[in-house]
This record gives C-alpha cells, structure tokens and sequence, in this order.
C-alpha cells in the first residue's frame, strides 16, 4: 500500500504553462481518471508523478517524501509508466520488451521470479502467442498491450496509463480496463489519462477533469460528469444519461465559445 499526493503543482515548459496549482490525492487501490482535452496537462502531471518532470512549484508525495528525492530505480519499482507516445520500437521480442519491466529488480541476468512475473503479465493480457515475435512487427492494438505486460511486469504499486485505450478497438479497450480493475481490486493504484467520458466513467473510482492545466472537477463518476462541466471543459452540449449506476454521456453539438 503506498500514499500518493499532488499538492499545488505548476509546471510550464519555458513560456508555456501547463499545470496550474494541481492539488489531489489518491485513494489507495483505486481508479483515478485524468479528463480533459488536449494539451489541458494530463501527460504533463503523469510525467511530474513519476518524476520525469520536475514541478516548478508544489510537490508530489509518495508515501510522505517528495518524489525528486526518491532515486530513479526505486521509482521504478513503486511505479509504472505506460507513456502516450511509446517511443522509437525496439528490435527485441515481446518476451524480451516485457522482461525490460523487471530491469528495476534484476542485476545481470533474470531469476525465476522475473521470468515468472514476465510470462504472468503476457497471460494476463492473452498474449502468450506473441511472445518469440519481434516487437517491431506487431500491430498497433497488439504493440499497446505489450507495453501493458511491460507495466505489469513491473510489479507496481501505482500505474500510470497514459492513454491506454486509445487506438484501441472496442473489446480491446474493455479488456484493458477490466485488467486494471483486477490490478486495483490487489492493491494497485492506477492513474489513467483518457479521451473517452464514457469509458473513464464506468470504470473510474474518481475523476479529475483538467482544462488548461487547472483542475476543474473531481469526484465520482456522477459528481463530475455534468452538462456544465461537459460545456466548462470540453465546450460541448452534452446530455447526460442516468441508465446505469454510471452517468453515460452524448455529446450533442460544440458550443461557440
Ligand atoms: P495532454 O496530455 O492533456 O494533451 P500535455 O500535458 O501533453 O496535455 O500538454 C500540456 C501543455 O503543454 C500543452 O499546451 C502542450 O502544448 C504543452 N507541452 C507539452 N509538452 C511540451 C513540450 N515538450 N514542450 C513544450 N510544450 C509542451
Ligand atoms: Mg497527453
């Protein structure tokens, strides 16, 4: 079990600011959603959690200590990183790319336990056949799932998805979301930047919606997902639908802004 706290962060990159006095905490083992629409800061925070970026103001608290004096390795064994953009693809095979997961752990060559979590993670994800293919050669939605392994092979306490669903068909999507709520329900804690309201509202604990760096909103899924903020953040008519236990959401028409 590990504490998670965002407490006024700004960021800007040179002149542009990108986060504006972020304040939240994480529930432990829960789902937390990162809305709003592009460039409002979601990949940004992701990047200040983890400690890739440092915050020009405010700190992120793990466990009581501030993240930037946490070391690179132990980092990298509390958290997990699926970024939005994956980077140059490496001429490696999955089983390969996924072992990377366990690098935080291992010295020189993997132990059982690495090779053990490696091939859970390509179970958990039903990608155990693709295992001797090269990475390179895989389709986006098949790629995206072994940087998923990766992340899970990792054995972390918090997740942080970077866009997990995107490009991703419908059932592929579900699938993803359903194996992080089975990650949550043993403890993990994942923090999910997403496109889709609907999505995000049936499988979030809670939801922060950002526009322009700021926080707008945060709360349930049916605290948060209203006409007004659906207008505020995303500058959208939107009926909200009270059918199931989550909101579901039409967007109608954008509005002038
Ligand atoms: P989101 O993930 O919600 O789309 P980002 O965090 O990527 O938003 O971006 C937030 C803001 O910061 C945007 O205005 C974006 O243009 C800017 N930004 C993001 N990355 C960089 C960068 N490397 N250099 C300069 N500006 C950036
Ligand atoms: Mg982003």
């Amino acid at each position: 079990m590990v504490t998670l706290e965002i407490k006024g962060v700004s960021f800007d990159y040179r002149s542009i600011p990108a986060l504006r006095d972020v304040t939240l905490s994480v529930g432990d083992s829960e789902i937390l959603t990162l809305l709003g629409p592009n460039g409002s800061g979601k990949s940004t925070l992701l990047k200040c959690i983890n400690g890739i970026l440092r915050p020009h103001r405010g700190v992120v608290m793990i466990d009581g200590r501030e993240n930037t004096r946490i070391g690179r390795r132990e980092i990298a064994r509390m958290m997990s990183y699926f970024q939005q953009q994956g980077g140059r693809p490496l001429p490696l095979t999955v089983f390969e790319i996924t072992l990377l997961g366990r690098k935080p752990y291992m010295s020189w060559t993997p132990d059982r336990e690495d090779l053990k979590k490696v091939t859970d993670a390509l179970k958990l994800l039903k990608i155990e056949h693709l295992a001797t293919r090269y990475f390179t050669e895989l389709s986006g939605g098949e790629a995206q799932k072994v940087r998923i392994a990766t992340a899970i092979a990792q054995d972390p306490e918090i997740m942080l998805l970077d866009e997990p669903t995107s490009n991703l068909d419908l059932r592929h999507q579900l699938e993803i979301m359903q194996i992080v709520r089975t990650l949550t329900r043993h403890g993990v804690t994942a923090i999910v930047a997403m496109h889709d309201v609907n999505l995000a509202s049936r499988f979030s604990d809670k939801i922060v919606m950002l526009k322009e760096g700021r926080v707008i909103g945060m709360g349930k899924p049916k605290e948060v997902i209203t006409p007004k903020n659906m207008k505020l953040v995303y500058g959208v008519r939107a009926v909200i639908h009270h059918t199931f236990r989550y909101p579901l959401v039409t967007p109608v028409e954008p509005l002038e802004s």
